[in-house]
């Protein structure tokens, strides 16, 4: 997607902190962290949202669970919380679907 902040960061073509790069998703820090850890774990492919999500996209949100608990364990944390938000309503502001993963 041209316009998507995501789909640019990913490409490299707007700064971030990545801290991960696997063949599916990518995991950079969030500008805006509401924890002491907050990663933002993102798929290479465009999906815009959970609300938008169809059968075919099963295994590569599963991919994104996985892709955290790597993080995670690289970061040598023992409890962390993962997070999506779906929709305007349910706090979603970006619409390229993200895990959040947040830890103290
Ligand atoms: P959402 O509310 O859509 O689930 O979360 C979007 C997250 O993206 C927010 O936590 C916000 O701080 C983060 N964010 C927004 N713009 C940028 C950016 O340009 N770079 C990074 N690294 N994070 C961003
Ligand atoms: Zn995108």
């Amino acid at each position: 997607m041209d316009d998507c902040l995501f789909c640019k960061i990913i490409a490299k073509e707007i700064p971030s902190d990545i801290v991960y790069e696997g063949s599916q998703a990518v995991g950079f820090k969030d500008i805006n962290p509401k924890a002491k850890h907050h990663i933002l774990i993102v798929p290479r492919r465009h999906i815009e949202s959970i609300l938008t999500m169809v059968e075919d996209d099963q295994q590569l949100m599963g991919h994104l669970i996985w892709d955290a608990k790597k993080i995670a364990e690289e970061l040598g944390l023992e409890g962390y919380q993962l997070k999506f938000h779906v929709g305007r309503r349910g706090g979603q502001e970006i619409d390229h679907v993200h895990l959040h993963l947040l830890s103290a």
